[in-house]
């Protein structure tokens, strides 16, 4: 399958978006206009100096993007730039790159660089007497970046009281939970928490799948980054760290959503329709969880994915939770079970039922994740042999995909690389080739990037930013497999253009850097009275495919520059849990020393 497909990522929101307009932009509309004539769009003119908003790490690159175009003319073209500190003294005086067509953003840039500086401290640039925003070097300056993102998924709890401070709260939510009779059964059910998905008060297992397992996995690569990282959540102060302890609130719903009497899982639970833009508490929609519509009724993507990450929280939470460690492995195992026998139950929307539908024909990639870390939990033959057999007509031409919703497949080939670190064999040593392949083909992107990611003109569509994140991660575990600063530069790269080094001068973070985006598509942002959007919210991003009215309406222009900071623009500016997690795994690796 091809994991960064533009048309399997938007099959998904299609739909979701198609629901979005029709029953819930029309009410959100004419709320805000009785109430607040609060804006749902901004636009940005990005200044000639283009850096990360929150700063630099003193011993890795520092490269900015220069916008000739806008430095006031000249009678010759500057071809230097001064690095200031804060008493104005030039630190380093350097060359900029020749002038370059851009073909992501249609921009003619120049590039700064000054990786050189290592000194800790408060800087300017300057080219030709036009001065960049000011911009901190120093070991922590992602230390905010990563707490504000992580408690980011406190703010999209379902179930609970949420207070993140500054107002930004509701009460418990969507209490009435039921089954819907595609799941096979009746019934009320009790709330068993979770996150809500995105910009809807859905919640979907295959999505939470990759988030939790994207998630965990940072907590296993970057321990010194997030074992003692405080978030300020409800659980603080008990025997589990905050990290964990949020990531709890989700698998205990996952774990609800799992058939106690045979080990599949239901797809997803919410409403049949997507709510209006409102406050959660006032969602009184009943969230159903919702089935295939016949027999079996769960479906093998959600059963796998499941399977996958509770055995990997098997791993985590065994030194602070026994208990339930244990739960999450016999879960892990009879979801294997389930899955074995039942390989091709595909889920797709229910006619009654218009929320997102995250419908994958394929689930080969959610079963060789789940063996994979099985077997990486357990060691047991049973699961190795399932993996091999499933690597197996992979091997001649193996590739690494960026991973995505969709496709989990490089997650389960690391796995099992990781788990047999000791005893490297063949299919190992392809894995670790193919993933360094995968890592120098974005590591040269980014070298004739004029905003230094790593997107090709393709990942521009719906949730590039996660896609950025996202290969961020592939060049972390690149990065693991085979340790070199390039390669950790790359990644971090990427966070760069996500908050700031990027065409808009924009950081596609809420309450992140100077120039955060402030109209997500995301009901708490729009519903709770404050102008603000909720913090540490990863936009989806520049689509060059558009997939709403206002995303469709905008002049065809390159692919970096097709987005728009409106909340009605669902395909290019929601939220989601599954785009945070990258970025959170990318925060967590650049607050790491052994990144
Ligand atoms: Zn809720």
């Amino acid at each position: 399958m091809d994991p960064t497909s533009p048309i399997r990522r938007r099959s998904f929101l299609k739909s979701l978006g198609a629901a979005a307009a029709a029953s819930t932009l029309r009410p959100q509309l004419h709320a805000l206009a009785s109430l607040s004539q609060a804006p749902l769009s901004a636009t940005y003119t990005a200044p000639p100096i283009l850096l990360n908003q929150l700063g630099y790490l003193p011993n890795h690159a520092k490269v900015a993007t220069v916008l000739l175009s806008k430095i006031p003319s000249q009678t010759t073209q500057p071809t230097t730039f001064r690095l200031r500190s804060e008493n104005d003294a030039v630190a380093f005086e350097g060359n900029l790159s020749a002038p370059t067509p851009d073909a992501a953003s249609g921009d003619t840039t120049t590039q700064a660089d000054f990786s050189s500086i290592t000194k800790p401290g408060t800087y300017r640039l300057e080219v030709a007497g036009i001065f960049s925003d000011t911009f901190a070097i120093n070991p922590t300056v992602y230390a905010d970046a990563l707490r504000l993102t992580t408690r980011g998924y406190y703010g999209q709890r379902c179930g609970c009281n949420v207070d993140l401070g500054n107002g930004y709260k509701h009460p418990a939510c969507h209490l009435d939970g039921a089954f819907d009779p595609t799941s096979g059964r009746t019934g009320a059910l009790p709330n068993a928490g979770g996150w809500h998905d995105a910009g809807d008060y859905g919640r979907y297992i295959v999505n939470s799948g990759i988030t939790t397992g994207t998630l965990l996995w940072a907590w296993e690569m970057y321990p010194e980054a997030l074992h003692s990282l405080a978030l300020d959540i409800p659980e603080s102060g008990h025997a589990i760290p905050d990290y964990l302890a949020e990531i709890k609130w989700n698998l205990n719903w996952m774990l609800a959503l799992q058939d106690s009497t045979d080990g599949g899982v239901w797809h997803k639970q919410t409403s049949l329709h997507f709510c209006a833009f409102i406050m959660p508490q006032d969602d009184h929609l009943v969230s159903e969880i919702i089935g295939t519509g016949s027999a079996p009724y769960k479906s093998t993507c959600a059963t796998a994915d499941l399977a996958a990450v509770m055995a990997i929280a098997a791993r985590c939470y065994k030194p602070f939770d026994p208990a339930f460690a244990a739960r999450c492995l016999a879960a892990a195992r009879s979801a294997w079970t389930w899955a074995l026998k039942n390989p091709n139950v595909a889920f797709n929307n229910p006619p009654t039922v218009s929320t997102g539908s995250y419908a994958d024909p394929t689930c080969s990639d959610e079963l060789l994740w789940a063996s994979a870390e099985l077997f990486r939990t357990t060691h047991e033959a049973q699961y190795e042999a399932a993996l091999l057999d499933s690597i197996k007509p992979l091997l001649p031409n193996l590739k690494i995909a960026v991973p995505s919703w969709n496709n989990v497949a490089s997650l389960g080939l690391w796995t099992y690389a990781f788990a047999t670190a000791q005893k490297p064999t063949a299919v190992t040593a392809a894995i670790e080739q193919a993933t360094q392949t995968a890592a120098a083909e974005l590591i040269a992107r980014i070298q004739t990037s004029g905003y230094g990611n790593s997107l090709s003109l393709a990942d521009y569509h719906w949730g590039s930013n996660s896609n950025a994140g996202n290969q961020s991660l592939l060049l972390l575990v690149a990065n693991r497999f085979q340790p070199d600063k390039a390669t950790v530069n790359a990644a971090l790269s990427n966070l760069h253009y996500l908050v700031g080094r990027n065409c808009f001068g924009v950081s596609w973070v809420t309450q992140l850097g100077r120039r955060p985006f402030q109209h997500p598509h995301h009901r708490l942002s729009a519903a709770d009275g404050i102008e603000a959007p909720w913090p540490g919210l990863l936009s989806g991003g520049p689509n060059a495919h558009g997939g709403d009215a206002v995303a469709n309406a905008l002049p065809k222009a390159p692919p970096m520059r097709m987005w728009l900071d409106d909340q009605r623009a669902y395909s290019m500016n929601e939220i989601a849990i599954n785009w945070n997690a990258p970025l959170v795994f990318l925060l967590a690796a650049a607050n790491s020393n052994r990144a």
